[in-house]
């Protein structure tokens, strides 16, 4: 069943202290019943996140895992610590991975398949560049980056699968997709699942829009029929601008 899910990535922001003065605040608030939240810390903080939030709805999330099970990766964490931490679901495919990390279609289906034999979900990243979506090349972008990261998955595995679409263009620039572009492409998102997969698959993967979602365009987007929810990263550094988000459904 398709879910409603509002994601914070905090990417490389928020030491301890700064984790527990957020978590303090929101363990406040009142979350929407019908949205899962979800908060993606450092992997320093994850364990204290998860620890802290024990008695409250939002889930705990990794911004990213290596591919191996273990072995000789120094500075890499594996699915196995992040769900001895309490991380169940991971972040995959972030276009700052696939910048600034070089993770490329082939690594990125690996740590899909490592995710799902650890058992975890995972929120794999899409999204294209301005020079794509001026070219017109986008939603050919797409389509190539889920069939190299996904597409070789068993039907029953898409029940652990959740997609993010941030167009690059939109990441941290103020710039966001109207509700009518992000509406096209998740649209062409679950078309293309459906034509790999079936309807019933499409219909209910969820796929959140990511890119300078704030409070005051949150609730146009996630009004879109197509568009589940939001990967947030910006405004999901204060509690109040990731609950009001949260509560724009
Ligand atoms: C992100 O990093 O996934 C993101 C969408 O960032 P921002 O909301 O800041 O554009």
């Amino acid at each position: 069943m398709r879910k409603k899910i509002v994601a914070g990535n905090w990417k490389m922001n928020n030491d301890l202290a700064e984790t527990e003065l957020f978590l303090e605040e929101l363990k406040k608030q009142v979350f929407p019943e019908n949205v899962v939240i979800m908060i993606a810390p450092a992997f320093t903080n994850l364990n204290h996140a998860f620890n802290s939030l024990r008695q409250h709805p939002a889930e705990v999330i990794a911004q990213n895992m290596h591919q191996s099970n273990e072995g000789a990766f120094t500075g890499e964490i594996s699915a196995k610590m992040l769900k001895s931490v309490g991380a169940n679901t991971v972040i995959l495919g972030h276009s700052e991975r696939r910048a600034y990390f070089n993770e490329d279609g082939a690594i990125l289906s690996e740590k899909v398949n490592t995710a799902l034999e650890n058992e975890m979900t995972a929120i794999f990243c899409v999204g294209e560049e301005l020079k794509d979506r001026k070219n017109g090349t986008h939603f050919q972008l797409i389509k190539t980056q889920l069939s190299e990261g996904l597409f070789h998955i068993s039907n029953d595995a898409w029940e652990n699968i959740i997609i993010a679409y941030e167009p690059v263009w939109a990441i941290g620039t103020g710039e966001t997709a109207s509700p009518e572009q992000a509406q096209e492409m998740h649209k062409f998102i679950r078309k293309t699942i459906a034509e790999n997969y079936s309807n019933k698959i499409a219909e209910n993967v969820s796929i959140l829009y990511g890119g300078s979602v704030k409070p005051d365009n949150a609730s146009e987007i996630f009004g879109q029929p197509d568009v589940d929810g939001g990967l947030i990263g910006g405004a999901s550094l204060q509690v109040e601008s990731f609950m009001k988000i949260a509560n724009s459904f």
